[in-house]
């Protein structure tokens, strides 16, 4: 069993039309990988080290072991790319298409499978159902795909709350939470979040629950989270634009995901058409995910099941919320076995 400090990481910088500083990172352990590529995509506002959090096993390190080649894609939603106002449009046609492309460049591969979570899931489904990744034969993905389902006090968030604030700001930054905000609507926002969610003291936490949909906390259930993994998310989370928030409210009242900007190579909406791939979709999410209902998936799955039945998979783990199935003290014991196993299917 290796653990990353025997790990080394390769950068990778790609090539995206419009130039936005995209990369993959490529992750070697001590021995030559002897299974394929694995590509993992983050959500939105944090970074790839998400996949890397202080856990005593991660998901990264478990794959090395298993003997993939794994790849992590930086893509324009994270907060080491410079602040910029991306859709889920411009991730599944500028970033994703190039990054499935590089790794089986890089390679050698015939397919590639790929873990994705929250908006890396959702921008990578619509790359995927518009046929712009044929080269992937296997998605694991997280908390939310085709279908975003919130609870009605997010949704209300979403329609009457978070766009004005961030038209007003342009975007919305959980980091106001522990550095401080750089004006009184984000420093009154910021307040709010605080005084609201006494229970907790990581600004971060808070300010993220605010943003991310409805609950105490949002994106984690804190029995999932060790102290040091709660503290340790207060360095990744970062800004997250207005023209998310304004597509994912779009999404979310038309229950499935649409397009927003017109690009040819994207339908308008993604459930009218059967979807343009091959691969086989897990879909995976914790029973109480506070970002995106459990709904959302078995929508989603029932979806795909509709239109190939017998082939997909789902799975939800009582307990868990958003994004502690990767970095919950346990998810090494409780979700790497479910996520390695369905890789391992399509081997
Ligand atoms: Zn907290």
């Amino acid at each position: 069993m290796t653990t990353a400090a025997a790990h080394t990481d390769e950068l990778i910088a790609l090539d995206v039309a419009d130039g936005v500083p995209c990369n993959l990172i490529r992750v070697r352990g001590p021995k030559e990988p002897t299974k394929g590529p694995v590509l993992l995509v983050h959500g939105v506002g944090v970074r790839t080290e998400i996949w890397r959090p202080p856990t005593p096993r991660t998901l990264i390190e478990a794959l090395v072991d298993e003997g993939y080649d794994v790849f992590m894609e930086t893509w324009r939603a994270s907060m080491d790319v410079p602040n910029n106002t991306w859709t889920l449009d411009q991730g599944a046609v500028l970033d994703h298409p190039v990054a499935v492309k590089k790794v089986v460049e890089l390679t050698g591969a015939d397919s590639i499978q790929a873990i994705t979570h929250c908006q890396g899931s959702t921008s990578f489904m619509m790359a995927a159902c518009a046929g712009l990744v044929p080269e992937v034969r296997t998605v694991v993905a997280s908390a939310v795909s085709l279908h975003p389902v919130v609870t009605k006090v997010a949704k209300l968030k979403l329609d009457y709350i978070v766009p004005p604030v961030s038209r007003l700001l342009g975007y919305l930054d959980p980091r106001w939470g522990e550095r401080g905000a750089p004006w009184l609507l984000p420093k009154a926002l910021t307040a709010y979040c605080k005084l609201s969610r006494r229970a907790c003291d990581n600004g971060v936490c808070k300010v993220s629950s605010f943003m991310f949909g409805a609950g105490n906390p949002t994106l984690w259930t804190h029995e999932q989270l060790s102290p040091a993994t709660h503290e340790w998310t207060k360095g990744e989370f970062g800004p997250a634009p207005l023209t998310f928030f304004k597509q994912i409210a779009q999404c979310v009242r038309a229950g499935h995901l649409v397009s927003v900007e017109g690009r040819p190579e994207l339908p308008e909406s993604f459930v009218a058409q059967a979807p343009l791939t091959d691969a086989r979709f897990s879909f995976i999410t914790g029973g109480r995910n506070n970002c995106f209902l459990p709904e959302s998936q078995m929508r989603t799955f029932e979806w795909f099941e509709k239109h190939d039945p017998g082939r997909h998979t789902m799975h939800i783990v009582p307990g868990y919320g958003h994004l502690d199935v990767f970095v919950g003290e346990h998810a090494g014991r409780d979700w790497h076995p479910i996520i390695l196993g369905e890789l391992a299917r399509d081997a």
